[in-house]
Formats: C-alpha cells, structure tokens, sequence
C-alpha cells in the first residue's frame, strides 16, 4: 500500500483510529509508532504498538480477528491516522463487534447503492437488479408503488419478520429507482439537509 505523504512520529507514538470499510462504523482505536505504521502498510493488516507490553501487536495475532487494511489517510497535521478496514471478526476483547457499542452503528446506504450501481453500469445475466435496469423506468417505478403498498398493508399487522423484509424491499427499490433517474442518496440528503437550514 502507498501513501503520499508520512505521518508524524517526532513526539513519540501516534493514535490510529480504525473504521469499518463499509459501514463507516468505528472500531477501535489503538497507538502506533513507525514500525507498526510500516509493517501495517506492508502486510495490509492492522498492527499497533501495545504500550502495556511495549511490543508491536498485530490486532488479531492470537483471536485471529484480523483487520485487512483497505485505505489509510492522515489527519490535517499527519499526527492521527485514519484506517478503512475490514475487520474478519469481533474486534473487541470482549467479543463485541467494536470497542464503541453505544450509537456506534451506522445507517449508512453507500455500500448498497455502490452494488446497485455495479449492477446498472455492468449487467450480469442472473441479477434481479440488472434485470429492473434493462426493464426500465416506469416498471422500476412501478415496483417502489408495489413495495410501498406491500409495506403499508404488512404495517396493519405485528408480523416483524414479514414488515421488516417489505421495509428492505422498499428501501432496495427505492435506490434502484434514484439510480435509474441518474440521482443518488446523496442529492435525496442534500434536499433534506436544506430545509433546515
Ligand atoms: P487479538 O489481537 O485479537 O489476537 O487479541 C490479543 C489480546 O489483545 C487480547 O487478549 C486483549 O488483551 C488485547 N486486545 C484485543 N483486541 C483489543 C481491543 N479491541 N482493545 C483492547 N485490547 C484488545
Ligand atoms: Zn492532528
Ligand atoms: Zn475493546
Ligand atoms: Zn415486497
């Protein structure tokens, strides 16, 4: 992995905080001198310096919950390092999912719609998704109608398992339908976001 410019080590070891690729979530946050920054480069998996042991700790050298590097930036005067990763397990000691529990989980839609436009822009045979593409507009449109219907009526009863999937269906559909007319959660957002101001 490379990276232009290098963090600053010049007043000792530096925090490195780790963040869920795809969800956004935060991991964990550890320390880091330039032997872990560079091992962590070079083997494209997180490694920090333990200060309790005083020796470089590869996150998941004996859990085997291991946290593959996925993109690195430093922060505006290079003394925090920001870490994108996919982490292969729970990365807490205590066997959570991340050392921050409490609302720590995102609802962040971009790896979805990332899919989504994967399947817009190289069709495979066998995707539902390309298939509503190659279908059109007014059918996909069509389908957020349906799904909306599907959600009201599931609304009406206590069925969680059967509301939650038509909520699932509705949201998919809905992203499909922004993509198909060129748009993106982010022009939706950016709508809402103005009316508060
Ligand atoms: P691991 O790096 O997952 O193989 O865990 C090895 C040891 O590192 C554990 O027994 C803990 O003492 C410590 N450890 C692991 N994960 C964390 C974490 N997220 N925060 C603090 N300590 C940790
Ligand atoms: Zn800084
Ligand atoms: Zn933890
Ligand atoms: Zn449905």
């Amino acid at each position: 992995m490379e990276i232009s410019n290098q963090p600053d080590f010049s007043k000792g070891l530096i925090p490195a905080v780790i963040q869920d690729y795809f969800t956004r979530n935060i991991l964990m946050v550890g320390f880091m001198n330039e032997a872990a920054w560079k091992k962590t480069l070079q083997e494209e998996r997180v490694t920090f310096y333990s200060r309790s042991r005083n020796t470089l700790w590869t996150k998941g050298e004996t859990s085997g919950n291991f946290i593959h590097v996925k993109q690195v930036q430093l922060d505006c005067d290079a003394d925090t390092i920001l870490i994108q990763g996919i982490p292969v397990g729970p990365v807490c000691h205590t066997g959570a999912l991340t050392c921050f529990e409490d609302r720590n989980t995102g609802t962040d839609l971009t790896f979805l719609e990332e899919i989504i436009r994967e399947r817009k822009e190289n069709p495979k045979d066998s995707s539902y998704t390309s298939d509503l593409f190659r279908r059109g507009i007014n059918k996909i449109a069509q389908k957020v109608g349906e799904e909306a219907v599907e959600l009201v009526i599931e609304s009406k009863d206590d069925n969680k398992d059967l509301f939650l999937n038509e909520a699932a269906d509705l949201m998919f559909h809905y992203l499909v339908l922004l993509q198909a007319k060129g748009y993106q959660l982010e022009d939706v957002l950016e709508v809402l976001r103005n009316r508060h101001k």
